[in-house]
């Protein structure tokens, strides 16, 4: 039954589109628990669960486009080819990582490696992958929320995000965005992180030279994006999108 929605999601995803080319498997692997179907692509090496030929490979022609448009975003330089695994039974690729229920991905960026829901959207995984690997200059501090909020903005879904983090803020309490970018025991309710991320860090997009969105995707922590910007700066940047964002 599981196994059944999740083809229909994959179909409905697909629906109206036909391979470039029709892919055939270039093996297979068996690892993880898991006998997968591979398909080598220019850019990723598929991994998938199910069998399904004709869906794999228009899967893997709307993941081949969207890496094109991040890398010429991002600029990345991966140690080795991105791996992509494309579980059918979600279920288990949480349990084999210990991941929570609510994740529909996850990456593992020094690994070059992401794990997806069938119905994932197309760019939130790689966007960790290739911004960890940006312009090929190792990263120097981490935050929950500007991380996560990168991925959120290029994720390639066609949503507005603003709209979705002025939703998230009706329903969660939030006083100031700081204190999801300072939330290091990563305590905030993801249904608020995510979504209030992915808005500032689309804003902080349009606001930015090149060099300071790229400096602090490797420098996420507020004291590090103080430096980048200024703290003048960046407290009339965050108290515009707290404006924006009707705090
Ligand atoms: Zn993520």
């Amino acid at each position: 039954m599981k196994y059944t929605l999740l083809i229909i999601a994959l179909a409905l995803l697909i629906a109206g589109c036909r391979p470039d080319i029709e892919m055939y498997p270039t093996g297979t692997l068996d690892t993880l628990g898991v006998q997968w179907m591979v398909i080598e692509r220019d850019n990723m090496t598929y991994y998938f669960q199910g069998t399904g030929v004709k869906a794999a490979s228009i899967y893997t022609d709307l993941h081949e486009e969207a890496y094109d448009k991040l890398e010429a975003i991002f600029n990345p330089t991966l140690p080795r080819k991105l791996r992509y695994f494309v579980w059918t039974d979600w279920q288990q690729g949480l349990q084999t990582y210990n991941e929570p229920d609510w994740v529909g991905g996850f990456a593992l960026s020094l690994q070059c490696m992401c794990n997806v829901r069938a119905d994932m959207n197309l760019g939130h995984e790689m966007t960790h992958v290739m911004t960890y690997w940006a312009d090929g200059v190792p990263s120097n501090s981490y935050s929950m929320f500007i991380n996560e909020g990168v991925a959120v903005a290029f994720d390639l879904h066609d949503n507005d995000k603003m709209k979705e983090a002025k939703n998230a803020v009706t329903q969660y309490t939030l006083n100031s965005i700081t204190d999801l970018w300072l939330d290091s025991t990563e305590t905030a309710p993801h249904e608020l992180l995510y979504p209030v991320g992915g808005a500032f860090m689309e804003y902080m997009y349009n606001n930015s030279s090149r060099a300071e969105y790229f400096a602090l995707l490797k420098n996420q922590a507020l004291p590090d994006a103080e430096t980048i910007y200024g703290k003048e700066r960046l407290r009339g940047m965050i108290s515009e999108f707290e404006g924006q964002l009707g705090l």
